[in-house]
């Protein structure tokens, strides 16, 4: 046998043996128990192998336990479930770091104090994905303090924030933007796609938040746009049905006008024909533009609409009849309502 040939079968019985022996068991940690958090680590849990754990942290210990109690009571095979006492003991023995918070200070606050604990004893790599929305440049200070922390590629912070709603993370069928290496790309989707249904890989860490945010801004001027339109329809005597219908087949045509449309009763299923209830909540909008334009501001990119939609939006949510609503109940303000 030729030496080539023979180092060429020793590499595929190397990984044949590989691809056969048993698989290592994986230890997660979930930390952020909220609306979203709560429902993704549920999904997680129970797509996972019994051989796998879970560990549970919110500063909301009630969270925690009441997920663990759920976990466990409904158990038909998933991860064994643990609930820990703050975020550095959760992700002490973690391969896998899951953050699902609300603002950047909330993200930066965990991290410190999982960074403290001993992490940079441990010789395996680990991996933090953080599902938060927060601004991009947070995001990057966060990975550069886990890149110094465990250096040497020991642990790799990424951000995969997500679209889909309360709905989406109880369905499991959640949109993740990555921001993220390409050498780990596979082994995130992995992971991901057992709390969601797709997963847009955007660019290197940071560009999974660049792009949800560059989406929802865009979002927010639709929507009011969407909702003035409308108001001018219907003060000029036009039937809501009828002008959606002309928008709809259009170049108007947009989400908001189509799926989320603001007037009750055009769209049966929108959150607008059931009182606003439900959707995608005014305040997380407020928080998303807010986001954007910070970040719009350290790009040095020109923002015309944003100070105006801003103003809209809290003018709106400072409304008794509108405040904690569907964003689209921006309509109820506009066109006075009840
Ligand atoms: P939430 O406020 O319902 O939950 C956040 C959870 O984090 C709470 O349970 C809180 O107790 C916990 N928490 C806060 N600080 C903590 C800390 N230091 N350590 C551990 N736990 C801590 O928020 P949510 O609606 O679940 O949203 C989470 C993130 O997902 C946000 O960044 C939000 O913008 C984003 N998001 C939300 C939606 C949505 O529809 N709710 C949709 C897309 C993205």
């Amino acid at each position: 046998m030729k030496p080539n040939t023979r180092i060429w079968r020793q590499l595929l019985v190397q990984r044949r043996s590989f691809s056969t022996s048993p698989r290592r068991l994986e230890n997660y940690a979930f930390i952020g128990l909220g609306q979203m958090g709560y429902q993704m680590a549920r999904n997680l849990q129970a797509r996972l192998p019994p051989s796998d754990t879970v560990r549970l942290f919110d500063i909301n210990q009630g969270a925690a336990e009441r997920l663990a109690h759920e976990m466990k009571s409904q158990q038909v095979g998933g991860a064994a479930v643990l609930v820990s006492a703050s975020a550095a003991e959760a992700s002490i023995d973690a391969d896998t770091v899951i953050t699902c918070l609300p603002e950047p200070q909330h993200v930066k606050s965990a991290y410190e104090s999982i960074l403290r604990a001993e992490l940079a004893s441990r010789s395996q790599p680990r991996l933090f994905i953080d599902c938060s929305t927060i601004d991009p440049s947070s995001s990057r200070e966060v990975a550069a303090a886990v890149s110094s922390a465990l250096p040497n590629g020991q642990g790799h912070f990424i951000d995969a924030p997500m679209s889909g709603g309360v709905v989406g993370a109880t369905a499991g069928t959640l949109t993740f933007m990555l921001g993220a290496p390409d050498s780990l790309v596979a082994r995130i989707e992995t992971i991901l796609l057992r709390m969601g249904k797709r997963v847009l890989h955007c660019g290197p860490q940071g560009a999974g938040l660049s792009a949800k945010l560059a989406n929802n801004y865009l979002l927010a001027i639709e929507n009011i746009a969407t909702a003035e339109a409308m108001n001018l329809g219907v003060q000029w005597g036009l039937d809501p049905k009828v002008l959606a219908n002309v928008i709809n087949v259009s170049t108007g045509k947009c989400w908001p006008s189509e799926v989320n449309n603001p007037v009750p009763g055009v769209v049966e299923t929108s959150p607008a024909s059931r009182d606003y209830k439900g959707g995608f909540g005014i305040a997380l909008m407020r928080k998303d533009l807010k986001l954007a334009m910070l970040a719009a501001k350290e790009a040095d990119a020109k923002l015309t609409l944003a100070d105006k939609a801003s103003e809209v939006y809290e003018t709106t949510e400072a409304q008794e009849s509108c405040k904690g609503r569907d964003f689209s109940v921006v309509y109820r303000w506009l066109s006075g309502s009840k």
